[in-house]
């Protein structure tokens, strides 16, 4: 008989949504008019539609294929048409990070090369991930057979890990970080950047960087791209997506930048990190459609990046709103600023699904319980700005109604 890969036993139980799918469908069953009010802030999905100069791009792209002339098939490089790649470049440029089109490899999205990448690193390799975390770094690497250590964000260091909050006596290989971080909502600043560039060039570990929500960064001293700060070209590869920053979850397009200078270890000496990320995607990745590419593009242009910055700032209103009420409930809370994400801590020392449960069962609100991303987040949650102005500013008079007389 076929025998699986053993790995996968090691996984966790991946229970987080869908235990809040059951409880939301059982809460619905029991309180069907309640359920009529139900505010959902819990899926860190984004709610605007395409702007339309990405629309009236597709469109186009899509008219093209149609007629014998100008219809495209596969993809010479698999890596993104050049159009896209010089895009992506140029947009780099605009905050100071010198990124050449030819290591940009044009993806489906932040998720799959994040937990992709793992295949061109060995097997027995430590990887370094923050707890709490975006649970794909966890569970690709336990899927290859890698060691996962890490390295608590907490509230000594505002839920943002750094280097001397890894305990562990092993050297991590791999360094995953998401800045600004889902689920924390928290940021680092280019000097915490630098420390964490430091200590991999120490280390000769080499940094995976998730920049899935640049773009909501607003503060000058936090980076929009690790590539800004001194010293990362030689230990980081970065890993960014259209999806939070243009509305692209279903449309799926992303980027990864992989410089040419880094290399891995191998049995001959060094390999060049490009050659062997190029050798992957050759092997098993042909390529993102090319209509969306050319909406990809269209959010680069300038009336892509007006457009697309509307509804950021819709979003920012929206975090702003949660900011102000948890700050009024006097809440200990991180992101906002930054970050779509407000990461707080439960009210009157409950556990996060306790919360989740008050939450659904009292102010029909869903937003996700924390431990549902790592150890950290016992006691923590999140809600989204993902939403309307109006469900937003319901979802908070009802927080308060709630935790006021308490
Ligand atoms: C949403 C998200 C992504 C984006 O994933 P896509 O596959 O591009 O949609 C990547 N990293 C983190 C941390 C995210 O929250």
């Amino acid at each position: 008989m076929a025998k699986m890969n053993p790995n996968f036993t090691k996984l966790k139980k991946n229970y987080l949504f869908i235990e809040i799918s059951k409880r939301i469908t059982d809460f619905t069953k029991a309180n069907p008019d309640a359920a009529k009010n139900l505010i959902r802030m819990g899926i860190g999905d984004v709610t605007r539609p395409l702007v339309p100069a990405v629309v009236e791009a597709g469109k186009k792209a899509f008219d093209e294929l149609a007629v014998k002339e100008t219809f495209r098939g596969y993809e010479d490089s698999g890596r993104g048409y050049d159009f896209l790649r010089e895009a992506i470049s140029g947009y780099y440029k605009d905050f100071g990070a010198e990124v050449p089109a030819d290591e940009i490899f044009v993806s489906d999205g932040a998720k799959s090369d994040s937990g992709n990448i793992g295949d061109i690193f060995a097997d027995d390799s430590v990887v370094l991930v923050t707890d709490p975390a975006y649970p794909v770094y966890v569970d690709s690497s336990i899927m290859g057979g890698k060691t996962v250590v890490y390295a608590s964000s907490d509230e000594s260091n505002g839920f943002a890990a750094m280097p001397e909050n890894f305990k562990g006596s092993q050297t991590p290989d791999i360094i995953y970080l998401c800045s600004p971080n889902n689920p924390t909502g928290s940021a680092y600043t280019r000097e915490q950047l630098k420390s964490w560039v430091d200590y991999a060039a120490a280390n000769k570990s080499i940094i995976i960087y998730d920049a899935a929500y640049e773009a909501f960064i607003t503060e000058s001293d936090k980076p929009r791209s690790i590539f800004t700060v001194e010293g990362a070209r030689k230990v980081a590869i970065e890993i960014a997506s259209l999806s939070k920053t243009a509305g692209f979850t279903g449309t799926r397009c992303g980027y990864t930048v992989v410089p040419k200078e880094l290399t891995l270890e191998s049995p001959d000496g060094e390999t060049s990190l490009f050659d062997l990320w190029s050798r992957r995607q050759g092997s098993k990745f042909n390529g993102v459609s090319y209509p969306v590419q050319r909406a990809a593009e269209a959010v680069f242009t300038p009336e892509g990046q007006t457009q697309t910055r509307e509804t950021l700032d819709y979003y920012r209103k929206n975090a702003e709103i949660m900011q102000e009420t948890l700050t009024q409930l006097g809440i200990d809370f991180t992101g906002g600023n930054n970050s779509p994400y407000v990461w707080f801590k439960c009210p009157n020392g409950m556990d996060s699904w306790e919360f989740f449960d008050l939450m659904l069962s009292k102010a029909n609100v869903v937003g996700t319980p924390g431990a549902g991303f790592g150890q950290n987040g016992i006691n923590r949650f999140r809600l989204t700005s993902f939403n309307t102005h109006e469900n937003t500013r319901e979802a908070m008079e009802r927080l308060k109604k709630l935790l006021l007389p308490l």
